[in-house]
Parts: C-alpha cells; sequence; structure tokens
C-alpha cells in the first residue's frame, strides 16, 4: 500500500494516506508476550477453566522469541537442606537493598518452591541432578546458598520448550508476529478508566487488529536495550512498560538498570557483543583480570568475583575509565586455572558461544564488558498480579517492585514464571466474577492507530536516520545514565533524550508498504525506547542517594535503610511526574533477620 494518494481536489498535491482500517477480534483473556510471564499464565488459566478463550500475542513467534529462552545459568529455589525459603527471601531483601516489596519476594520464594516442581513434574522439564538424585543446585553471586537449579547452562531452552508444547497442545489461540501497540480504554461514564482491548500491528501484512478482551496480561519483558551494550533478544523495546506509561499507569524502580558484568566484547560490528557470559562462571571460580593481566576485584569487595553485579559492574567500569583495558576496551574472564576440560563439561554452552566469536573459555582469556541486562522496575503490582487498572494484570520483567534495587541471578526466570502462575490463577477468577467485554473509546482506539501511523505522514525518510538516532541514544544512556550517573550527566541525558525523540518524531518512512516493514517497527521500537529511557532518567534524577544499580557519584551514600523510599513516575497530560514512596517493611525491618528467631517487623 501507498503512504500517500492523489489528491482529487487539487491536482498533483500529495494528502496523507488514512492507513489501513482496523480490524476487531474478541477473546476472554488477551496475553501480551510468549516469555514465561505469558505461557505459565495461559496454562494456568486454561487449567483453571478450560472453556475460556485465552488469546497470546506474540512480536515474534511462540517459543523462539524473548529472553527467557536465553536464561543460561538457572531458577533460584529453596530445595536443600540447610536453605530455606527465610534465606532466599533475606537474600533477596538484602540484595535488593532494603528496596524490594516485602510481600512481592515473599510471593516469589515461597511461589518459585511450587512452580519448579510444576516444571519438572506436570511439565516434563529435565534439570541436572546430582548422583543421589536430588536437583542439582549452583552457586550464584550475591547469595549465602547453592540453590540455582539448572539444566546445564542452558536452562532457558528446556523452560521454553516444554511450555510451549504444552501451550500448542492445549489449542491456545495464537496471535504470532503480532505487535501491540497500545491499551485502549473503554468507552462511556460507566466504564470510565476501564479498559476495553489492546490495539495490536500483524507484522506480516501491516493490518491493525484491535483485540477486544475481557482482561489483558501485560508479559512483554521490560528489556534495556537502549544501552549500547545490552543482552536481551532484539523483540524487546520495553514496549509494554511504554504502553503502561501512556495509560497512565504508576511504574517503579525505573532507576535501576541491572547491568551483568560480563557481556561478551567481540568488537563493535557484531550483535555478539554484550551477550552474556553468565554469572556461573564467576560463581564457579572464574578470575577476572584488567588489561595489565592482574587480578582486581579484592581491591573492591571482600567476595571478589562473587560480590553481586552492581559492585562487579562497577569494579569493571572503573578499571575501563582508568584506563586498564583489554584491546576491546573491556576486561578478561579467564577460567583455564579451573582446568579446560572441567571448563567445557560444566559450560558447554558458554564455551561454544566464546569460540563462535574466536575466544577460548576454556583455556584462554575472553574480553568481557558490563551489559544492560534486566529492568528491576516496571509496572506497580500487587502479589495477586493486578495493577491500578481493573481487567489489566501484569507479571515478569514488566511489574516492578520484586527485586528492588538488584535482581539476584536466578531470581528472574523465577519471577516470571511464579507469577505468571499467580496471574493465570487470578484472571481465571476475575473473569468468573467480573469479566465483561468493554467496548473501545473510539477517539482512544484512533489516537492509537494515528501514532503508529505516524511514521507515514512524514516526507523525511534519510537511509540510516533510525541508525542514527539509535547510535546516539545508546551513547545517551551508556555515557550519561548508565552505571555511574551524576546529576549533570542526567540533566544532559534528559535534553539529549528530549532532542533525540523529536528528531523521531520528525523522522519518517520513505517505503510506504506495510507488510513486513521493519522500518516501521524499528521506529516504532526506538519510540518505546526513548520513551522509557525518559523514565529512567526522571527516576534517576529523583533519587538522591545510592542503591544497588543506581549508583550517583555526587551521592555515593546509601541513605537511612528504615526510611526507604521507591521512586514512582507516571504520565500525566505528557508531563512525566516522579515521587518518593516510603517503602514498607510489612515482614523483617532493616537490621533484622527473619534468619533471627527473635526478628519482626
Ligand atoms: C541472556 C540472558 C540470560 C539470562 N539468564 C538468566 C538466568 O540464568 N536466570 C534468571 O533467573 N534470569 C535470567 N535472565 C533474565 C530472564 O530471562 C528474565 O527475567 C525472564 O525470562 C523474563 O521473562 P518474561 O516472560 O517477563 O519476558 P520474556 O521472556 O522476555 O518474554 C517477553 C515476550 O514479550 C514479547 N513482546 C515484547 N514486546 C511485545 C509487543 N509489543 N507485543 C507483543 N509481544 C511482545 C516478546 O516477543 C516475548 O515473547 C536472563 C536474561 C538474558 C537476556
Amino acid at each position: 500500500m501507498s503512504a500517500t494518494k492523489r489528491s482529487r481536489a487539487i491536482p498533483g498535491a500529495v494528502e496523507p494516506d488514512p492507513g489501513p482500517r482496523v480490524k476487531r477480534q474478541r477473546t476472554d483473556l488477551l496475553i501480551l508476550g510468549a516469555g514465561g510471564a505469558g505461557l505459565v499464565a495461559a496454562l494456568h488459566a486454561h487449567s483453571a477453566n478450560p472453556a475460556l478463550h485465552v488469546t497470546i500475542a506474540v512480536k515474534g513467534l511462540l517459543g523462539k522469541c524473548g529472553c527467557t529462552r536465553m536464561v543460561q545459568g538457572g531458577y533460584n529455589v529453596a530445595l536443600a537442606p540447610g536453605d530455606s525459603v527465610e534465606r532466599h527471601f533475606m537474600d533477596t531483601i538484602e540484595g535488593g537493598k532494603w528496596l524490594p516489596d516485602q510481600d512481592l519476594a515473599w510471593a516469589l520464594v515461597t511461589g518459585a518452591i511450587e512452580r519448579i516442581h510444576e516444571l519438572e513434574n506436570e511439565l516434563g522439564c529435565f534439570f541436572d541432578r546430582n548422583a543421589d538424585g536430588s536437583m542439582h543446585q549452583k552457586a550464584f553471586a550475591g547469595q549465602t546458598f547453592d540453590r540455582t537449579v539448572h539444566k546445564g547452562d542452558l536452562t532457558g531452552i528446556e523452560i521454553m520448550n516444554r511450555l510451549a508444547e504444552q501451550v500448542w497442545a492445549r489449542g491456545i489461540h495464537r496471535l504470532e508476529e503480532h505487535r501491540a501497540l497500545d491499551f485502549v480504554a473503554a468507552a462511556g461514564k460507566d466504564d470510565a478508566g476501564a479498559l476495553a482491548g489492546v490495539l495490536l500491528a500483524d507484522i506480516r501484512t501491516g493490518d491493525y487488529v484491535f483485540v477486544q478482551a475481557k482482561a489483558v496480561l501485560l508479559a512483554t519483558g521490560g528489556g534495556p536495550t537502549m544501552y549500547r551494550f545490552h543482552t536481551p533478544s532484539g523483540d524487546k523495546s520495553c514496549d509494554g512498560l511504554a504502553m503502561a506509561m501512556r495509560f497512565g499507569l504508576p511504574l517503579r524502580d525505573m532507576e535501576m538498570v541491572q547491568f551483568h558484568p560480563t557481556g561478551l566484547l567481540a568488537g563493535r560490528e557484531t550483535r555478539m557483543t554484550g551477550t552474556v557470559l553468565e554469572e556461573g562462571l564467576r560463581g564457579a571460580g572464574g578470575y577476572l583480570q584488567n588489561g595489565d593481566g592482574n587480578r582486581f576485584m579484592e581491591r573492591y569487595d571482600e567476595r571478589a568475583e562473587r560480590a553481586t553485579r552492581d559492585i562487579v559492574s562497577r569494579a569493571i567500569y572503573a578499571e575501563m575509565r582508568a584506563g586498564r583495558t583489554t584491546p576491546n576496551g573491556g576486561v578478561y574472564l579467564s577460567m583455564g586455572h579451573l582446568g579446560p576440560a572441567n571448563v567445557r563439561r560444566q559450560f558447554k554452552g558458554m564455551v561454544e558461544r566464546c569460540a563462535d566469536c574466536g575466544f577460548d573459555l576454556a583455556a584462554g582469556k575472553v574480553e568481557v564488558v558490563p551489559t544492560a541486562h534486566y529492568m528491576m522496575g516496571g509496572v506497580e503490582f500487587a502479589p495477586d498480579c493486578t495493577t491500578e487498572c481493573a481487567g489489566l494484570f501484569v507479571a515478569g520483567e514488566d511489574s516492578g517492585g520484586v527485586h528492588g534495587a538488584n535482581r539476584l541471578g536466578g531470581n528472574g526466570v523465577a519471577n516470571s514464571t511464579v507469577f505468571g502462575g499467580v496471574a493465570g490463577d487470578t484472571i481465571a477468577a476475575w473473569l468468573a466474577r467480573d469479566g465483561a467485554w468493554r467496548e473501545p473509546d473510539a477517539v482512544a482506539l484512533e489516537a492509537a492507530r494515528a501514532r503508529a501511523e505516524a511514521p507515514f505522514m512524514h516526507r523525511r525518510s534519510d537511509p540510516g536516520a533510525l541508525e542514527s538516532i539509535r547510535g546516539r541514544l545508546y551513547d545517551v544512556m551508556w555515557d550519561d545514565a548508565g552505571i555511574v550517573r551524576d546529576a549533570a550527566g542526567l540533566a544532559r541525558a534528559a535534553s539529549a533524550l528530549d532532542a533525540l525523540g523529536a528528531e523521531l518524531a520528525a523522522t519518517g518512512i520513505r517505503d510506504g508498504e506495510r507488510a513486513f516493514n521493519l522500518t516501521w517497527h524499528d521506529g516504532l521500537n526506538l519510540a518505546n525506547l526513548i520513551a522509557v529511557s525518559k523514565v529512567i532518567v526522571r527516576a534517576a534524577r529523583t533519587r538522591e542517594n545510592s542503591r544497588g544499580a543506581h549508583y550517583r557519584s555526587d551521592y555515593p551514600d546509601t541513605g537511612d535503610l528504615s526510611t526507604s523510599t521507591f521512586v514512582r513516575v507516571r504520565q500525566r497530560d505528557e508531563r512525566l511526574e516522579a515521587e518518593a514512596v516510603p517503602v514498607r517493611f510489612t515482614r523483617v525491618a532493616p537490621g533484622r533477620s527473619l534468619l533471627d528467631p527473635w526478628s519482626g517487623p
């Protein structure tokens, strides 16, 4: 289809093509995203009520996209004798620097036990075992017990394959290669503030589809792909977070972007750069060495390479800033001292990935750099996955509050599968009570369509325009809103993001064809990334202390733990508003521990 058409009124003049019309579909439950959260939610909702019409809409192919598939290290769960949910909870709270919502963290650690048994016994996942038949659990940084269940170092593939098989087997409706664009509010005073459904774009045809749904689960999985080095899959561009923000929902902890310390550094020209080399490598005894060949972590933390991700990332960044770097500008990860055959056996996937890029992980050294990995922040939600908006639920990396200032390795996939299941159960019960289809507000629906259509309305379309904007976005976020922040850098980032947003809004698409128009989707991705980057910067400017992943060189102190606050950001009339909200210590107060029998809130 052409982006422009000849006007009848003025011969030769060109007027905008209104674009394709919107098709309509109906479902009981629409799930956005097919990672661990989305798929477990679908299975739970279906088990609770097989008569429900459940639709999963996903930007890529079901089972093949998102980050759950990329999970390498494993899944935290307190199973072994000597470990306990209280210990897992305390590690999560202390790792999160007392910012997690304690009821959410408790739901995570207790729900993980139920979910891992379900994954094994009902869904058929095979995890590695000890000689005595018990589940093998390995060490992950920042934890006081070896509690990470895994399948070699390719745990996510095992989980996703089994989940996807079950979804296919149960006839759950799928909209693959469908991109969610915006939530659409219901029409009418009686339904004010309620959700009518979601506008999507069918990537294969370019058609718009409005899916009217009684309930919607947001599970598009965050993903900080606005940083120069990042780990998440290419389909992730913070779409769900941007949609939630435009819909007026509050986001929390958005300043908390986790950098994984060891992203592969294979040069700027390859997408392999930034992909993660798992934490278990350091857990098993791997060394970090700077460009001079010296180990440096002991200078930064007594736990050395086993310190939490935030500390290791900052230490590497400091070595980089001091110029003690490898040829490509990072540091080395070295495993050879643990015995090459042993490393090859324990970390087969990692060894092969490094070999693909010309590095010998088993016997030599691999260049690594901190890489943006995970967003602790997301939509505010309750332990039953409800949000401020009736009928809109959230689970997985799109949600905020479970991890606080720092996510423990292994708590990510636990988070998505635990809360995915909770969401499925909650939604099935909610639908039985309150579920109803609502008519969309025509103005809101058209506004959503017009927003997606806007790039076709502009004439400017320099080749490489989007690439240039993306490159500058990477630089702004890495340099001024990355591992170390300060007021001047964040102010620079805020104005640079405004300018990039305006430039993108004025950038058009040369080719008016909508079917598989990846330039169009690239532009939509960038718009969401810039919108969410602004939230990150706004939250980072609001937090004038240093906690976990958020480090301000102008405010290096942690601040008083007992008066901890989290940052809530909300969009009102195109403006971002931020506020500091007190953390409620519902289970344990700072300085106390659930492991101490005399402890309490
Ligand atoms: C390389 C890597 C390794 C990791 N290793 C571990 C580990 O060892 N242990 C651990 O606990 N965690 C790990 N994590 C984190 C973990 O992957 C995430 O915490 C978790 O998988 C997130 O699950 P999710 O369901 O929320 O999102 P995802 O699994 O990312 O799924 C998101 C889904 O949403 C879809 N989507 C996105 N945008 C749209 C849109 N606009 N419309 C429709 N669909 C959309 C995507 O296509 C995808 O299907 C790792 C992450 C990465 C990147």
